[in-house]
């Protein structure tokens, strides 16, 4: 199995640009946010707990997400592989991934980065504000709470993955469809 990681700052496009790769490549499209969001929608236990913190723009604990991806991982059949899309978001969750893959004797294929500035970050999620109507998009201050977080948090990860030679980088400014055809390269 392929297991690719689709890395970048909120807004980069990860969830615009998955739905083209898991059909060209027949992967499975593991978002957490989307499974949390589909949690807090069914009232589960679990959506409770991850409800206040996601609103706040903070991480939700990493035991949660894990334990969400490796029952995905376990339940899922008939794909090529898998992409990880919001996973890991901590060092901690990266280690955990590989424990997990370690026990069938299998590791991440590569992480798949889509970077932007800062600036554009703001732009883009204003603007699926108003088009999705996402709690944690509607405030400044909660937006700027997810982009530190993903400074503080989640940016060491560029340096795990090109520490063990995973790490791909893609421009991730340009049409959706100069996105998608720089992704599709490096991923061939
Ligand atoms: P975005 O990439 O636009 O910030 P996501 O849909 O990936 O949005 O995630 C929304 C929220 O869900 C995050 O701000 C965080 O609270 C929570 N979340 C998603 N994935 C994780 C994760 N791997 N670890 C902890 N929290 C997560």
């Amino acid at each position: 199995m392929k297991y690719y990681i689709l890395f970048g700052p909120p807004g980069a496009g990860k969830g615009t640009q998955a739905g083209a790769m898991v059909e060209r490549y027949n992967l499975c499209h593991l978002s957490t946010g989307e499974l949390l969001r589909s949690e807090i929608a069914a009232g589960t236990p679990l959506g409770l707990q991850a409800k206040s913190l996601i609103e706040a723009g903070n991480l939700v604990p990493d035991e949660v997400v894990e334990g969400m991806i490796e029952s995905k991982f376990a339940s899922t059949k008939g794909v090529d592989g898998f992409l990880l899309d919001g996973f890991p978001r901590t060092i901690a969750q990266a280690e955990a991934l590989d424990a997990m893959l370690a026990k069938t004797k299998e590791e991440v294929t590569a992480c798949v980065s889509i970077m932007i500035p800062d600036a554009m970050i703001h732009e883009r999620i204003a603007k699926r504000a108003l088009i999705e109507g996402r709690a944690d998009d509607a405030k400044d201050e909660v937006v700027q709470n997810r982009i530190n977080t993903y400074h503080a948090k989640t940016e060491p990860l560029i340096q795990y993955y090109k520490a063990c030679g995973k790490y791909r980088e893609i421009n991730g400014v340009g049409t959706i469809e100069e996105v998608r055809e720089r992704i599709f390269k490096t991923m061939d």
